[in-house]
């Protein structure tokens, strides 16, 4: 059964560890990530951009997906399923109909006064539903899906306002970007532990693939409580396929096979990839 993200995120903050939530295309990538978890005994979110939604086939196709994997993988660490990014209040109500426990309306391209009272209508129809819902202040630079921000820093006052909602975790951005960095990042580490400690609530840090693991470290010591990793499993995931096809296995006797394609080398990557990020977390075991 899938779970909201608040006791796995409240745990975390009090025990001073982050959840990651990896981002998911297709069944490979889910199993990857569920089965990783699984070994480590790692609670864990699932995200899912708008774009990532559409490509999947939608809401319905991948709760589908996503309970069918954990019934016949036998998982027992808790599950969430999370819609990445939210633009619309309507497009958070389908996901939670479908059966999302967790979403994230992003309304931070809105003044705050909007980005509240949208924020607070997700929350009174989550709040019905059990689901838990994250909320954006300030802006997250580069580009995710078309979602395309400079780096904003979120302010004390539009992180309280927005806390005041009801939301179970809050994404207030501290200059990270999605994707790479250009340069070193510039993290707001003050201002999480100020932030975190007024709110009450468990930060989340977007775009974790571009920061240094010692600033991880950091950050979750200061209030970061979610991380999202989404570039970096890509990579890895690329980079398993490429070396499929430059050792030319596809061309060699049934190498042409879908399953030996992804199965050789680019699923271990993302297995790999998920296995370290629960280490430098600190995810290990923390399933209850
Ligand atoms: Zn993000």
């Amino acid at each position: 059964m899938l779970s909201n993200a608040k006791k796995i995120l409240n745990d975390a903050k009090k025990g001073k560890y982050a959840v990651g939530q990896y981002n998911i295309n297709n069944l490979e990538w889910t199993k990857a990530v569920l089965e990783t978890c699984q070994e480590m005994k790692a609670p864990v979110i699932l995200g899912t951009s708008e774009g990532a939604v559409k490509y999947m086939g939608g809401f319905h196709a991948i709760v589908g997906m996503v309970e069918g994997l954990m019934k016949d993988l036998k998982i027992t660490i808790p599950v969430v399923l999370h819609l990445d990014h939210g633009q619309s209040v309507e497009n958070c109500k389908k996901a939670i109909d479908a059966g999302y426990k967790s979403v994230m309306f992003d309304g931070s391209s809105l003044n705050i006064k909007e980005n509240v009272l949208k924020t607070k209508e997700v929350v009174e129809y989550a709040n019905k539903h059990q689901a838990s819902v994250e909320a954006e202040v300030g802006t997250v630079g580069g580009n995710e899906d078309g979602v395309v921000g400079g780096i904003n820093y979120a302010s004390l006052s539009e992180c309280e306002s927005i806390a005041a909602t009801g939301i179970t975790m809050l994404a207030a951005s501290l200059g990270s970007v999605h994707g790479h960095y250009v340069g070193k990042p510039k993290l707001g580490f003050k201002e999480m532990e100020i932030y975190a400690k007024a709110t009450n609530l468990p930060l989340v840090l977007h775009g974790g693939s571009g920061i240094p693991n010692e600033q991880i470290t950091k950050a979750i010591a200061a209030g970061e409580a979610k991380i999202n990793v989404n570039t970096e499993i890509q990579e890895a995931f690329a980079k398993g396929i490429r070396r499929y096809i430059e050792e030319k296995l596809d061309q060699k006797g049934m190498g042409y096979d879908p399953r030996k394609i992804i199965g050789t080398y680019a699923y271990k990557n993302m297995k790999d990839t998920v296995a370290e990020k629960i280490t430098l977390f600190g995810t290990k075991n923390k399933a209850k």
